[in-house]
């Protein structure tokens, strides 16, 4: 049974340019680029994860636009993936609302473009999703600003290696979170 996918893009906690742990401002970008990714690969939900009330303001105004029958009627393609997107305020709000849904805790899988001890790579990983025994629910975790803060790293149960392009490991590979996040789902869930 294919595992149940989540896509969760974290405001907060993240890290700025001198490692500071901030809140990140929400992208309408973000919100209309990784909901159409994640609508391609079958993510159930697609989390907007910020603390910041006002962001949820934001947010609320931009899918509201969205919700109206005018908008439904001319950009059915588009309003079916916004339709995934969750505002919710902490990782936790998200996983307990997943374990409300799935009647199970998901795993939760952070990313990023650099490369940690217990980093697995795609196809092991893939090769997990695709077991035939595995039902556990999968949240996949894009940070924002200069990457999900260190300390936070305690919530992740798996790492997913980073992306590389053909110059491999010493090459550059800072990817935007909507090009990654299209790779990453790619690499987990493309046929
Ligand atoms: N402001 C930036 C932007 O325009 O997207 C935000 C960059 S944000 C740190 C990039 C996020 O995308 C990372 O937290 C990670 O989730 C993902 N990412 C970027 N490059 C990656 C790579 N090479 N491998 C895996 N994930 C990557």
């Amino acid at each position: 049974m294919k595992p149940a996918l989540y896509v969760v893009l974290l405001h907060h906690p993240v890290q700025n340019r001198r490692g500071e742990t901030v809140a990140s401002s929400v992208t309408n970008l973000d919100i209309h680029d990784i909901a159409r990714t994640s609508r391609t690969y079958g993510a159930n939900n697609y989390y907007i994860v910020t603390p910041i009330i006002e962001q949820h303001a934001i947010v609320q105004r931009i899918l509201g636009h969205w919700h109206l029958k005018r908008t439904r009627d001319y950009h059915p393609d588009r309003v079916e993936a916004l339709d995934l997107v969750v505002l919710k305020s902490t990782l936790d709000e998200v996983l307990l609302d997943i374990e409300q849904k799935e009647g199970h805790r998901a795993e939760v899988v952070f990313t990023d473009a650099r490369e940690f001890p217990q980093s697995i790579g795609f196809g092991a990983y893939r090769k997990e999703l695709e077991s035939p025994d595995r039902s556990r629910a999968v949240v996949l975790v894009l940070g924002t600003a200069w990457g999900i803060a260190p300390d936070f790293y305690r919530y992740a149960d798996r790492i997913l290696d980073p992306i590389y392009g053909r110059e491999g490991k010493t090459g550059y590979n800072h990817l935007s979170v909507r090009g990654a996040a299209a790779v990453l789902l790619d690499r987990l869930f493309g046929q």
